[in-house]
């Protein structure tokens, strides 16, 4: 359905009229249409392409350099007047003649017919270029007479190449039909498409069915099949194309696969993925191929795949630069040889280990024991932390801890095996934590141990005094990543009391574990006091009032691992 209307029965000229104010460079608006906004050569022929409305980027999104030099648009699937479709040709015209495009429909074809005996009634030249690509409306013999559809795209792109590059009326007349008998496309819908302000669609597809060789008028296909895996909608669409196709081909296509409304990108580019492989099996190769929106039919649920099957001249065209509102090329990204070959791909996990001295590689052996201890704490509270996340975020706090400790764990096991020493095997760690637990926590929990091994090395072991920087630098890391303040509801309201009463604990008595302990108090209490807070930052800020009476997540979670931190060292 259409949410977003003013009037009805004004959708079309509303949308239009905010068209040309968002594409000032491009279009200006006149009676019927749109036409360049800059001057085009005196004596170029003027390519009009146009249609109904509620197909964009057909047909207005086509206009400007490389492409289009008008388009009149039509009301809302039905074919722009013959007045219409005149003015903007009297407006594009300039001294070359006129090629009038358009997707052979019987509206368009009277209304821009009777358009061009007027113009030529005035002395202009005009010529007519019906796009006739649809396979699934008429037999192969009579190609010229089918419906237009997504066709209506390479063929305009093609003509209005050849303009560009200097071809009279004559030439890119010769041109267009020659793209038009060389493309084949075939659409499949999935549900119909409703009409702005109406209550149903134009039709429906029976669930569980889709309808093959559909319009872009709403008109249904013509006939229902059971609805495939995506997989298998590829094959369908390029099985029947490649029927249809003609004898003689080089074995170079253009390729358009072509969304109809609200069929995702992403759901355009599972299929593309298939469609791709069956065209290598096929012995054909595309050639910058297009996966997107190019004609649409308002909200219709389904795709269409156009191949042109190009000989030199029409890949050439195919390929020429085009600057318009919805469609552009540059010449650059085009030139062959252009593409960067990787002599070489850095993968993930290729992280170095460099060499370590014994007092290094032991203590890398305490810290994977707090490792594996912060992993079973994770684990033990995975409920209650996902329960609390779930008050005023997104419920997924338990399962990142435990994902980030695990991964950390087999990250530092990794390295240990390998020799790592103290740094290296933080830093490794911290890198699978935030790999591993992806959200806000994981990577600040991830910076922390990465911050933490920064301040140690792999050479000597470090003392006390070295262990407690290491940790306070940790909590630094995870303040000045997340930019909270204590009182913002984060972990930072654990964290930040915890380094403190460590710090002056450890300057005060340079008792280790009795430092810990006092600072995992600390932390617990911070932890508690964030349960009178409202959250200001992260995932919560949005429900923060909710958050009130529960205590913050990631500080709760900070306050316990800290807790059997020191209650580990002190055991030790
Ligand atoms: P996500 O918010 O992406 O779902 P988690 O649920 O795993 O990630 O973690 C939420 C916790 O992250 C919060 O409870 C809070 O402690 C912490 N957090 C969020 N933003 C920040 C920040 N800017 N600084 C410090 N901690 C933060
Ligand atoms: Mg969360």
């Amino acid at each position: 359905m259409t949410y977003l209307i003013n009037t009805a029965t004004e959708f079309a000229t509303d949308a239009l009229r905010g068209f040309v104010a968002a594409h000032p460079q491009y279009v200006s608006a006149v009676h019927g249409g749109v036409v360049r906004s800059t001057e085009t050569p005196a004596g170029q022929p003027a390519l009009v392409i146009g249609g109904g409305s509620g197909h964009y980027p057909a047909f207005a999104g086509w206009v400007g350099p490389g492409i289009g030099h008008g388009a009149p648009c039509g009301n809302i699937f039905s074919s722009p007047s013959s007045s219409q479709v005149y003015s903007v040709a009297r407006n594009a015209e300039n001294g070359g003649g006129v090629i009038l495009g358009f997707g052979n429909y019987a509206g368009d074809v009277l209304h821009f017919g009777a358009a061009a005996e007027k113009l030529r009634a005035e002395g202009i030249d005009v010529r007519i270029v019906k796009v006739s690509d649809d396979i699934a409306s008429n037999s192969p013999d009579n190609h010229r007479e089918r419906r237009g559809i997504a066709g209506d795209l390479p063929v305009f792109k093609i003509a209005g190449a050849a303009i560009e590059a200097g071809a009279d009326i004559d030439e890119a007349e010769r041109v267009a039909w020659k793209a038009n008998d060389a493309t084949r496309s075939f659409g499949l819908a999935f549900d119909g498409c409703t009409l702005p302000g109406a209550d149903e669609p134009l039709f429906h597809v029976t669930g569980g069915q889709m309808a093959i060789g559909l319009g872009i008028h709403g008109e249904p296909g013509v006939r229902d099949v059971p609805m495939g895996r995506a997989d298998e909608v590829a094959d369908l669409l390029v099985d029947g194309i490649m029927e249809d196709a003609p004898q003689d081909r080089s074995g170079r296509v253009a390729v358009l696969l072509n969304g109809l409304g609200t069929v995702k990108y992403e759901e355009l580019f599972v299929v593309y993925g298939r469609v791709a492989e069956r065209l290598e099996q096929a012995g054909l190769t595309p050639v910058v191929p297009e996966v997107g929106e190019f004609v649409t039919s308002l909200d219709m649920a389904g795709l269409s795949l156009t191949l042109v099957f190009l000989d030199d001249e029409l890949e050439k065209y195919w390929l020429a630069p085009a600057d318009t509102p919805a469609y552009r090329r540059s010449p650059e990204s085009l030139v062959p040889g252009q593409r960067r070959e990787r002599t070489s791909i850095w993968e993930a996990g290729e992280d170095e280990v460099p060499d370590a001295g014994a007092d290094s590689r032991e203590l890398a052996g305490k810290l994977q024991g707090v490792l594996e201890l912060f992993e079973k704490v994770c684990s033990d509270q995975e409920d209650e932390l996902g329960r609390i996340d779930a008050v005023a975020g997104d419920g997924d706090h338990g399962q990142g801890m435990v994902y980030g400790s695990r991964g950390a764990v087999q990250a530092g096991r990794a390295a240990l095996e390998r020799g790592a020493g103290a740094r290296t095997l933080l830093v490794h760690a911290g890198t699978a934590w935030s790999e591993s637990a992806g959200g806000t926590s994981g990577a600040l929990w991830g910076a922390a141990l990465t911050a933490a091994g920064g301040a140690l090395d792999d050479d000597g072991g470090a003392d006390d005094a070295r262990q407690v920087a290491a940790i306070v630098a940790a909590v630094e890391a995870v303040r000045r990543l997340g930019g909270a303040e204590v009182g913002d509801k984060t972990m930072i309201d654990a964290a930040t009391p915890f380094a403190q009463t460590l710090q002056t604990e450890f300057d005060r008595s340079g008792d280790l574990p009795a430092s810990l302990a006092a600072a995992a108090a600390a932390a617990r209490e911070g932890a508690e006091k964030t349960k009178e807070l409202t959250a200001r930052l992260g995932r919560s800020r949005v429900l923060g009032e909710k958050s009130l009476g529960t205590p913050d997540p990631g500080a709760l979670s900070f306050s316990l691992l800290m807790t059997a931190l020191a209650e580990h060292l002190g055991d030790h």
